[in-house]
């Protein structure tokens, strides 16, 4: 167990609220959000301060700012400027990189209890940035859900992509034997090897992955693996506002994920929500008390604390 306290502006502040969408649990008092990811809570506080506790503390933290301080070691107020400096300057990114030929990839779905994990790949060529931009891809956490699904469908049509849509019952089998770090480093590796094989002969001139990890991290999961995927690879947080491969990558993602729980309500007749709320414990009590674990399994991750919490609902 680990610890990390960040320091940050509003508006950095406000930048992570929406990065951990995704992930968000019931916030604390006094709290902006509070968000669960890699056995690491990440608490914003609407002081301006951010804590990070458990596992992954370290790491998480790091993604925000390079030199963090530990707990306890309250940053001075100059730290408040780098960070945002830090998030501003693309750290890591050569200059011009959004005009470039690039593969991007992104995932949904890691965050909520009830659906698949969705990892996707869009290769943006350079002469198609215009059109991508016409058709109105940027940040999915910016769009509704209806205009995801619009977007989407123009996108299959006219960008080479590769998806994984990892369903429940497949997720629950793997995950005992690795963390989701992990299984989303293999998703990842799995779906830009299939799209580089996909456009071959033509290449990217670089890849992008929306970062969820360490890259040191992200290479060990991935140090296994027959096929690594390496060559002219970056990581940048806030990926899709870096490359719109990423953002395109992130709509078709979040359409597969959108569809597959409609797929979901349609087939076990509950109303499936996304996310890892108090709304989604009360749907999947009910489901508890109809079929048990066993129909659990095939629309939940189980391994999340939604769990204990709706057998905990559903016994009372
Ligand atoms: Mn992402």
């Amino acid at each position: 167990m680990s610890n990390a306290v960040l320091k940050v502006t509003t508006d950095q502040l406000k930048k992570m609220a929406v990065f951990y969408q995704d992930y968000v649990v019931k916030p604390v008092p006094h709290s902006l959000f509070t968000a669960k990811k890699n056995q690491t809570t990440i608490t914003g506080y609407n002081s301006g301060k951010v804590l990070f506790q458990g596992q992954n503390a370290e790491n998480e933290a790091a993604l925000w700012q390079p030199s963090y301080e530990r707990t306890g070691a309250v940053n001075p107020p100059a730290a408040k400027k780098e960070v945002k400096k830090e998030i501003a300057s693309k750290a890591g990114l050569p200059a011009g990189f959004s005009e470039w030929s690039v593969i991007g990839s992104d995932e949904v779905g890691n965050g909520s209890y009830f659906g698949p994990l969705t990892v996707c790949a869009v290769y943006a060529s350079a002469e198609q940035l215009p059109l991508l931009k016409k058709l109105g891809v940027q940040d999915s956490k910016a769009l509704t859900d209806a205009r995801i699904m619009a977007i989407a469908k123009q996108l299959l049509q006219q960008v080479p992509h590769s998806v994984i849509n990892l369903m429940p019952e497949k997720y629950n089998e793997i995950q005992p034997t690795m963390s989701q770090g992990k299984m989303k480093a293999l998703l990842h590796n799995q779906v830009l090897n299939h799209l580089l094989k996909k456009i071959a002969p033509e290449k990217p001139k670089a890849i992008l992955i929306d970062q969820f990890e360490l890259p040191s991290t992200y290479f060990k999961h991935i140090s296994d693996q027959k096929v690594q995927v390496k060559e002219n690879l970056h990581f940048q947080t806030k990926g899709e506002s870096h490359h719109l491969a990423v953002a395109a990558a992130s709509i078709i993602a979040r359409y597969y994920f959108l569809k597959t729980l409609a797929e979901m309500t349609e087939a076990s007749g509950y109303p499936i929500p996304s996310g890892a709320g108090a709304n989604v414990d009360l749907v999947a009590a009910e489901m508890y008390r109809e079929g048990g674990l066993e129909l659990l399994d095939k629309y939940t991750k189980l391994h999340f604390a939604n769990t204990q919490k709706a057998i905990r609902l559903a016994n009372r």
